[in-house]
């Protein structure tokens, strides 16, 4: 059995202690790997490897370290395959998911950020006849990533790479869920050329590593994407220590749908954003508001089209729905229909647990549900669920629209669907959400603002933010 290792000061070690512990393939239940389950020790070790391998590579041109990531997004790309098949497995989702999306993205993040550092310029503020000032954008030192399985690869490079380019060292956390391509990663960061300590890599719990890292005090800075409630502890871990955190969170994004938009166009996004991933990406749709006069238009075309995905084993190429990434997830999910059905919720379709025929009969399966007849109120439309669950809820003027929309703690994304300026505008300006899409869905461009408002986050990722994140300004005044 394959036994993943931690990657510190250049080579791939077992955790000090030498605890394990199993990783699970949802797909099946079955155990198919061991990850570390390393604890303080481990990242005291990985935190004074960054900190040495930090006075030479904070020396390096931004031509060295973007040529380094250059190499790392074209060893990706190499093993597309690979990392897209070990993501399937640890995760659950469609291995053409992984291939067309999770592993590409990776290789981008790279890309993105390493030809970013070619093109960056400082502010100068000439004062007349007495000096200058200008601004320098400095590394910081050692920074924290931290990350959630849902993404695996795509969300653990879309930190690490601002990072590094921005000229730190890294003591990076894949979530204990999902370690296989982060470790994979490591293997090829090494092929790379990294130079030893620059990125580490530590596996096991938030607890055991995610904790005492947040609290070293040669941290100077984490970038953490998962859960509010995990949110909530890094801001309180690392607040009292003055570190900067940017805490990409939970969400429940609205989709609002009106009369006048494209029909199809918006029925297939829709049912995209609504179970991509098994439901399981931040930015995913989980309530849908529909104009009232199309309202029942829409639930017969929405409900059809959801029970035509195929769910069953992500290896194979017709399935559309592929594992939910853990026991402990899938039972999460049930016990959120079971609260609906209580609540009287009426279940369009879906709403039980799957069993296909063949190997995956004991894996975490969950058809894709569509629920109607809560109010917004309801626990179910307020609280994050983060599987293959949505729920539609009529309305009957913009106003009404928006104001449902926004009345949840979420403020990830939005989804819009009208062709009437009027609409755009009011919606758009109005919601309380990081990032609206208007007539489409995950359409991403890296150099935007990514990041939510509310209990979804705070600080924002994606092109400059990111690397403004991960450096410190200074500003320098000299006198004529
Ligand atoms: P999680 O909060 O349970 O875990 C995220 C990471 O934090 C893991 O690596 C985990 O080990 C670590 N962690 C746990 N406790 C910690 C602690 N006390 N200190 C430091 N680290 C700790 O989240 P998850 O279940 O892995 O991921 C799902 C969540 O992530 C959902 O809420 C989803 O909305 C969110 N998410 C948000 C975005 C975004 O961009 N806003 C993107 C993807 C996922």
């Amino acid at each position: 059995m394959q036994c993943i290792q931690n990657y510190i000061n250049g080579a791939l070690i077992p955790p000090i202690k030498g605890n394990f512990m199993p990783n699970i393939d949802p797909s099946t239940g079955n155990i198919y790997a061991q990850i570390p389950d390393s604890d303080e020790e481990d990242v005291h070790l990985a935190m004074n490897a960054a900190k040495k391998a930090f006075p030479k590579w904070q020396k390096t041109t931004n031509a060295y370290r973007s040529a380094l990531l250059m190499r790392l997004a074209a060893l990706i790309e190499r093993d597309l395959e690979k990392l897209a098949l070990a993501e399937c497995v640890d995760n659950g989702k469609p291995l053409a998911l992984a291939k067309q999306m999770d592993i590409p993205r990776a290789a981008q993040n790279f890309q993105f950020f390493a030809s970013a550092i070619l093109h960056t310029a400082t502010q100068a503020h000439a004062m007349g006849q007495i000096g200058v000032n200008y601004t320098l954008k400095q590394p910081l030192g050692v920074v924290a990533c931290i990350s959630p399985w849902n993404l695996p690869l795509y969300l653990f490079t879309w930190k690490i790479a601002p990072a590094l380019a921005a000229g730190n060292c890294v003591v990076a956390k894949p979530s204990e869920v999902t370690p296989m391509t982060a470790f994979l990663l490591s293997q090829l960061a090494i092929e790379a050329g990294f130079p030893p300590g620059v990125l580490n890599i530590v596996h096991g719990t938030g607890n055991k590593v995610g904790t005492p890292l947040c609290m070293h005090e040669q941290v100077k800075a984490i970038s953490f994407t998962g859960g509010t409630a995990t949110g909530k502890k890094v801001a309180a871990a690392a607040s009292p220590l003055f570190k900067k955190i940017s805490l990409e969170l939970g969400g429940k994004n609205p989709a609002i749908i009106f009369a006048d938009c494209d029909y199809q166009k918006m029925l297939e996004t829709t049912v995209r954003s609504s179970f991509a991933n098994q439901g399981q990406i931040c930015l995913c749709t989980s309530r849908i508001f529909v104009e009232r006069s199309i309202f029942e238009r829409f639930k017969i075309d929405f409900v059809e089209r959801v029970k035509a995905l195929l769910v069953g084993d992500p290896l194979e190429s017709e399935s559309k729905i592929g594992a939910i990434v853990s026991a402990q997830h899938y039972e999460k999910i049930l016990d959120a229909i079971q609260e609906a059905n209580e609540q009287g919720a009426t279940i369009l379709c879906g709403g039980r647990s799957h069993h296909p025929k063949g190997r995956c009969q004991a894996g975490y399966f969950i058809e894709p549900t569509v629920i109607e007849g809560l109010s917004n109120e309801s626990s179910l439309n307020q609280e994050e669920i983060f599987g293959p669950i949505v729920t539609l809820i009529p309305f009957d003027t913009p106003y009404q629209a928006l104001q449902m929309a926004n009345d949840v703690p979420y403020g990830l994304a939005a989804t819009v669907w009208t062709n009437a300026l009027d609409k755009v505008n009011l919606l758009t300006q109005g919601l309380q959400t990081g990032i609206v899409w208007v007539n489409c869905w995950l359409v991403r461009d890296l150099r935007t603002p990514f990041g939510g408002m509310k209990n979804s986050g705070m600080g924002r990722e994606g092109g400059w933010e990111a690397l403004d994140f991960f450096s410190e300004t200074k500003n320098i005044c000299i006198q004529y």
